[in-house]
């Protein structure tokens, strides 16, 4: 029995050892204390083992010594470890200074033991045939007793408070240390009242010792962790269903047991209801996931399935899991946010970036078709806007995605480019220009009633068997197509090819060549005289020409669209005015009364303040402003986009007399003349043309004039080329007339000879 104790009590020592060690190590903040504990229990341990290994008397007597000081230690440190263990906080001093007083009073009646025999003394027994020294307690002892079982039962107090007041998952940290020290305590008893010679308690302070360095250091409450783990897969919105080894189902959650449609715990059907649902899944292996769309089209649903394995410290697989997460929201979302990026929200059609992607792929992947792209443009969409208004820009641009949506044929590929321009792919051998033409011509919005012409062009780039794929050079090529749409010929589609690229180079070139041409005066104004009823000159209508070095003589529908165009229009017409207004000045000083026509440009107004321009002229060369007239065409009028009505207020106010020029191309025109006061209307020579065939048209210019007569404005008709029309003219009381059947346009020396020689 000696043997055998000593052997486990040195096994528990090396292990409280080595635990001790340990603990001091750990990074944990109650390492440390549970160092200190591990040692106030190795302690007495130790002092037993000397005791029971020794047959001597001073050896014993020491063992004594060392037993009773460590049970100070190992009370103490059992004191002081409770506080950090049960999250008391470190010892108040006010309970730590009387103890400490207490310990150091025991160790004080144990330093005077040798004299006064006040602790304990040896007698010896033979125990197992050698000599052993059996404690002999006196008074002293007792009170060592006292503090040491105080102490404890305090300790053991606390770990019962705090075993029934924590939680139930916590519970267990507490319960074993409690039931560890009562199960010491006990042994202790037993040793001092039975009054054995050899002390049993001792294996429970060892063992108590490497209990406490375990629930401080190692433990894991593994039961808190899996009702957290638990409690989260419930709480989880996704299905889960957890099979053991053998590929049961062992568990599943609330969406699980909702999704397979079971209400208990009865599993034993859930793999077959997965399988009903999700068709077969391989329920054997694991580490899979896949993508299951259950229902169709609207209804859909699209899950995602994966399943994982769960292992154990060895890396054996002990279960495995399946988790079902209904990913229908993130597809749909995913659906609309492709659909959102790659359509534009207006009309429904592709964006031009997905359009020009799509045409890609289509030209790479089909060689066999000959193909061409069309930039569709809404020629007219900025006045649309400015006088329509935005929402009926925009249904403009719904109705034409709607007219292309549904006039093309299955072949086509076609997007939004722009604000007002669309982008498409055709075929070439199912394109009809005529047919296309026709329908444009005729290409109107109705809105509250009331139709609209939509001007829409397109120009088209053919793509060559050579051409290299790119798509924003194609659509470039078509775009520069529609820019050279000229209104005059009523022209719809363009196609882009060497001619038009030699004209767009062409008028690159005389643009380039605007400011020496002014300058030199290639570009000047010739004069076309205005006559009275009697034929007399009452004046004459400015009209520029370019005589070109190497392109010779140009008349202004070579370059003014041009110009009009690219914004040069201004440069020419303020150099116009002030041609004419040098010519007036000079004929005023040669006492010559005639007055003379300018035209101005509808563009002329976005470049400049057309009035201050030809005020500053006029006062420039002091002239009367009566004598310079100014011919606004009515497409301006109508456009809207100016507010026309103030402009020719404002030529008016200062004296100059304002003429319709064209009058009667548009549509809008007699509508006009009740909201703007002008002085002259010129009648446009094409309605003349027609009047010799259309009785009607005799009707109505006769009626235009004689209207006009009542509103106070006097008419001057354009484009006479024969004393017929003259004549017909005059019997309707037309005031002023206009053209070749006077003369031509001419120099100003030759116009000067022919009227004031
Ligand atoms: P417009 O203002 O209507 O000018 C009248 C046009 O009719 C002139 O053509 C003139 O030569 C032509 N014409 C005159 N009498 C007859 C006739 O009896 N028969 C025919 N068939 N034609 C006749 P032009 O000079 O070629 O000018 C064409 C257009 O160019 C002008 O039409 C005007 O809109 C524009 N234009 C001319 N000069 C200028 C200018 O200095 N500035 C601006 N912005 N535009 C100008
Ligand atoms: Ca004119
Ligand atoms: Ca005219």
């Amino acid at each position: 029995m000696r043997i055998a104790l000593s052997v486990i009590f040195s096994v528990l020592i090396i292990a409280l050892v080595v635990c001790m060690a340990i603990a001091r190590r750990s990074k944990k903040d109650i390492g440390r204390v549970v160092a200190f504990l591990i040692t106030g229990m190795a302690t007495p341990v130790i002092g037993n083992l000397i005791i029971i290994i020794s047959s001597n008397r001073i050896v014993s007597t020491a063992g004594y010594y060392i037993y009773f000081i460590g049970m100070d230690l190992a009370v103490y440190s059992i004191w002081y470890f409770t506080h950090l263990y049960c999250e008391l906080g470190k010892p108040k001093k006010a309970f730590q200074i009387p103890i400490l007083l207490l310990f150091a009073a025991d160790l004080v009646h144990y330093a005077l033991n040798p004299f006064l025999k006040c602790s304990f003394g040896t007698i010896v027994t033979y125990v197992e045939d050698r000599a052993y020294f059996k404690l002999a307690p006196y008074l002293g002892q007792a009170y060592h007793r006292i503090i040491c079982y105080g102490l404890f039962v305090v300790v053991i107090v606390i770990y019962a408070v705090k075993t029934i007041k924590s939680p139930k998952v916590y519970k267990e940290k507490y319960r074993v240390i409690m039931i560890s020290m009562i199960a010491v305590a006990v042994v202790e008893t037993y040793y001092i009242f039975s009054r054995q010679p050899l002390d049993i308690s001792m294996v429970g302070f060892g063992i108590f010792g490497l209990l406490v360095y375990f629930f401080a250091l190692k433990y894991r409450p593994l039961k808190l962790l899996d009702r957290m783990l638990a409690g989260m897969a419930s709480e989880m919105p996704e299905a889960l269903f957890f099979f053991d080894k053998s590929g049961k189902c062992i568990w599943t959650n609330a969406p699980g047991k909702n999704m397979i449609g079971i209400s208990n715990d009865n599993y034993d059907e859930v793999k077959e209801n997965l399988k009903y649902l999700f068709g077969d899944l391989d329920f054997g292996s694991s580490g899979w996931a896949k993508r299951v769309t259950l229902g169709t089209d609207d209804e859909a649903q699209y899950t995602f399935l994966s399943m994982k394995s769960v292992v154990n410290d060895k890396k054996k697989i002990i279960g495995s899991y399946l988790s079902v997460r209904d990913i229908t929201e993130e597809q749909q979302e995913m659906k609309r946010e492709m659909y959102r990026s790659t359509h534009d929200s207006l009309t429904g059609l592709y964006t031009k970036e997905y359009l020009y992607e799509n045409i890609s792929r289509r030209l790479e992947n089909d060689r066999e078709t000959d193909y061409m792209v069309g930039y569709i443009e809404v020629a007219n969409y900025k006045v649309i806007n400015d006088v329509f208004g935005r929402r009926f820009g925009e249904f403009t641009l719904k109705k034409i995605a709607d007219f292309i949506d549904n006039s093309t044929s299955k072949k086509c590929i076609y997007g939004r480019l722009s604000d007002e321009s669309f982008g498409i792919l055709l075929d070439k051998s199912t394109f009809n220009k005529e047919r296309v033409e026709s329908i444009l011509s005729n290409f109107t919005v109705k809105d509250d009633n009331l139709e609209h012409h939509i001007l829409i062009q397109i120009g088209i780039y053919d793509i060559g068997p050579d051409d290299e794929i790119d798509v924003p050079l194609f659509f470039d090529s078509a775009h520069l197509a529609t820019a050279m749409i000229s209104d005059k010929y009523q022209e719809r589609v363009v196609y882009y090819d060497d001619k038009l690229r030699n004209e767009i180079i062409h008028n690159q070139l005389i643009s380039n060549q605007v400011k020496d041409a002014l300058e030199t005066k290639q570009i000047r104004p010739y004069l076309q005289p205005i006559v009275d009823s009697q034929g007399l000159l009452a004046g004459a209508e400015a009209l520029v020409r370019w005589i070109h070095p190497e392109e010779g003589f140009m008349n202004p529908g070579m370059f003014i669209p041009v110009f009009e165009r690219n914004g040069l229009i201004a440069e020419v017409d303020k150099y116009m005015w002030r041609c004419a207004c040098e010519i007036l000045s000079d004929w005023k000083s040669r006492g010559f009364d005639s007055f003379i026509s300018v035209n101005i440009s509808p563009k002329d107004f976005y470049y400049m303040d057309v009035v201050s321009e030809l005020k500053s002229l006029v006062e420039e060369f002091g002239i009367d402003p009566v004598k310079l007239r100014v011919e606004i065409t009515e497409t301006v009028m109508a456009a809207g986009s100016i507010d026309i009505g103030k402009i020719v207020e404002a030529f008016r106010e200062y004296g100059f007399i304002v003429e319709m020029d064209d009058f009667g191309s548009g549509y809008s025109s007699l509508n006009l003349l009740k909201d703007i006061n002008i002085d002259v209307i010129k009648i446009d020579m094409q309605f003349l043309k027609d009047s010799e065939r259309n009785m009607k048209a005799n009707t109505i210019i006769k009626n235009i004039i004689s209207m006009s007569e009542e509103l106070g404005i006097d008419t001057l008709t354009e484009g006479v080329e024969t004393a017929k029309q003259f004549e017909k003219l005059y019997a309707m009381g037309c005031k002023l007339y206009q053209g070749y059947y006077f003369s031509k346009p001419k120099p100003l020396d030759e116009f000067e000879k022919q009227w004031f020689d």
